[in-house]
Order: structure tokens, then C-alpha cells, then sequence
């Protein structure tokens, strides 16, 4: 009955989106879905005077003994409106673990529309699939607060600590809930560390995440917060950008202190050289990628993803992360299982090196 009714949501969005995947992409192949418009593009993605340069026919193919990290961008229109979606994800990583090595699933939050208990019982379904198959870290976003200013959520009604506390990865908690949580594996040869915090990382937080990265210095270190980076590529920074920057963290109601992503850059990301990645989520239509140099010299990549503003509350995309054999290179893909294609523009599918 209960798998029955969660399948019968993913026929209906399949008999959907084959409409809209028709509709969308007349003259483009199935790996070819529809390109961003060019007013949303990157600036140095634009080229005014010359045509952009022909897109690639198809991604690249999984390099045997690579490992893969998976981002899930917000899942919130699928809580709300297409639960199948959501199930459809999280059953295809489960089912592809092997043939892509997926050792770690992160949820950038905004798991649900409006934190209320339909969509975090849909999101706990969908979550499910991954129990006992992939280990997995999740944050609350803004909508998963059902009174932000003061930061009360029901995330830890339906994923609670005491549930996470027996995965073997499980590292701990700031407090005694999920809001933010940390995670130790290896893969890849590398030992590694998430930081999975909270909307807006009060300073507490933060304070809690920089004694963490010290005393887990020998560890390659991700950190995982909700809004980071813009989709202007550049990091969330009110004191100078103001609401410039759209749905800014410090333009929400807040009775904490609150950290937006050049205050995490300053106090938790530049000063910890092991942090090599911070990945993000919140912007609606957004992507996003800067390299910024911390205070070892050494890149630290920092990535925006969200696919919410799409058809269907993002056509099932998310973000595969391959880290390839040489320990450094890592491939990125943007793979949307409801279509079994993936993005092929060049902010959705591209490379970069750990470890410069
Ligand atoms: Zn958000």
C-alpha cells in the first residue's frame, strides 16, 4: 500500500514531465536539457562578441575507482507538491551505490515548503531509502523553520538524533538535536569531516565548527550550510552587498546572531586549512562556484546548487561530485534521474583540484 502509493506519485510525475521534457526540448537531444537563459548566466560565462562555444555531447563517464558524493539540493517543492520526485532520487542513489561508489548523500536543506508535518513526513519517507544503504547529512534551511526568527523547527521530530547516533559515521552533535551534526568516513584513500550546520550558523555554531576542525586537522574537511554562496558567485556578504544579493540570511527575521557566508568564510572557513569544500543550497534558480584562497594558500571550492525554480521543483536534478583515482580531480555532474540525462552547460558540468 505504502510503496504503491509512493509509486503511483512517480508515474504521474513521469506521464508529466515527458510532456514537459517534450515541450522543453524540441531541436535538443534527451542529453540535451534546456540551456540557462543568458541574463542568468555567470558573467565570465558570457562572451558577447563571439558564440558560446558548442556544449559536449554527453558527460564524461564514471572513471573506475572514483568515489562519489551526492549533493541533494532543496527538496522543498517535492515535500509540498511531488513526493514521488523526491523518492525517485533517493531510491536511484540507493540503487546506483555500487556502480558510482556514492559514499556520503548530503541534503542542503529546505528539506520542506513550510515545515509542516505532511512535508516532513513525505521527506522522511523519501529519506528512508538511503537508511542502512548510504550514510547521509542533512541541515535545516529557512523554510524548514516553523518560527525562524526563533529557530524552532520539527527537523528533529522526524530525523532525530538518537536515530543517527548508531550510524558508524555518525560523529555527533552541537546540541541535542540535528541542527547541526558532524560525520567522519574515508574515501578515496582520504580521511574526511562534515560539518553539517544549521540556517545562518549562530556564533555558538561557529565556535562549536572551528574547535571540531582543529581537532580534526588531519582530516579533509566539507562544510554544509543551507545559504553560502550567491548565484553571482560570490559569497553571501550583507555588510557590503545588502539585499542586493537576493534572500540574504541577515534579511530574515533572526532573535540569534547569525552568520552569512562571508562571516563563515572570516571566522570559520579562510582560518582552518583543512576545509576544502563548503557546499550550499537556498537560491532558487541558482549555481554557483568560487575558488577563494584561505590563509595555508590553498583553494578552498565553494558550490551553490539549488533546482527548485525548475518545472516540477527541479525535474529530479542533483549534483554528483566524483572524486576521480588521482586523489585530486573531482567531476562534476548535474544528473537528473527522472530523465536519465544530465546538464551539459558548463556551470553544471565541470572539474576542479583538491590539494592547490
Ligand atoms: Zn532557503
Amino acid at each position: 500500500m505504502f510503496r504503491n502509493r509512493k509509486y503511483f506519485h512517480v508515474l504521474l510525475i513521469i506521464a508529466t514531465a515527458a510532456s514537459l521534457w517534450g515541450a522543453a526540448a524540441i531541436g535538443q537531444t534527451p542529453d540535451k536539457p534546456p540551456q540557462k537563459a543568458p541574463e542568468q548566466q555567470s558573467p565570465e560565462q558570457q562572451s558577447p562578441e563571439q558564440a558560446p562555444p558548442a556544449l559536449p555531447e554527453k558527460a564524461p563517464d564514471f572513471v573506475p575507482g572514483s568515489w562519489t558524493l551526492v549533493l541533494l539540493p532543496d527538496t522543498q517543492m517535492y515535500a509540498e507538491d511531488y513526493p514521488g520526485l523526491f523518492t525517485m532520487q533517493t531510491h536511484w542513489i540507493a540503487k546506483n551505490k555500487d556502480k558510482f561508489d556514492i559514499r556520503y548523500v548530503l541534503h542542503l536543506g529546505d528539506i520542506t515548503n513550510g515545515s509542516k508535518k505532511f512535508e516532513w513526513e513525505r521527506s522522511r519517507e523519501a529519506m528512508s531509502e538511503l537508511d542502512g544503504v548510504v550514510p547521509y547529512a542533512l541541515v535545516p534551511g529557512n523554510h524548514d523553520y516553523h518560527a525562524l526568527a526563533d529557530r524552532r523547527t520539527r527537523l528533529n521530530d522526524y530525523f532525530p538524533l538518537e536515530k543517527y547516533k548508531q550510524w558508524p559515521t555518525f560523529g555527533g552533535a552541537m546540541d541535542d538535536d540535528m541542527c547541526n551534526s558532524y560525520h567522519l568516513f574515508s574515501a578515496g584513500g582520504t580521511d574526511w569531516i562534515v560539518l553539517a550546520l544549521e540556517w545562518a550558523p549562530r556564533d555558538e555554531t561557529v565556535a562549536w565548527a572551528n574547535q571540531l576542525l582543529t581537532k580534526y586537522a588531519d582530516r579533509k574537511a566539507i562544510v554544509l550550510t543551507h545559504a553560502y554562496l550567491y548565484q553571482d558567485d560570490t559569497r553571501y556578504n550583507f555588510a557590503e552587498k545588502g539585499k542586493k544579493q537576493g534572500a540574504s540570511p541577515h534579511g530574515y527575521p533572526c532573535n540569534t546572531s547569525a552568520n552569512d557566508g562571508e562571516e563563515l568564510w572570516q571566522k570559520l572557513v579562510r582560518n582552518n586549512g583543512n576545509v576544502v569544500l563548503v557546499v550550499c543550497g537556498h537560491v532558487g534558480h541558482g549555481r554557483g562556484f568560487l575558488a577563494s584562497e584561505n590563509d595555508k594558500g590553498k583553494k578552498v571550492h565553494q558550490m551553490l546548487v539549488d533546482y527548485q525554480s525548475r518545472e516540477l521543483g527541479g525535474e529530479g536534478f542533483l549534483r554528483m561530485l566524483e572524486f576521480l583515482p588521482d586523489g585530486k580531480t573531482v567531476q562534476v555532474k548535474s544528473y537528473s534521474p527522472l530523465y536519465d540525462a544530465h546538464m551539459l552547460d558548463p556551470g553544471s558540468m565541470f572539474q576542479f583540484k583538491l590539494d592547490e
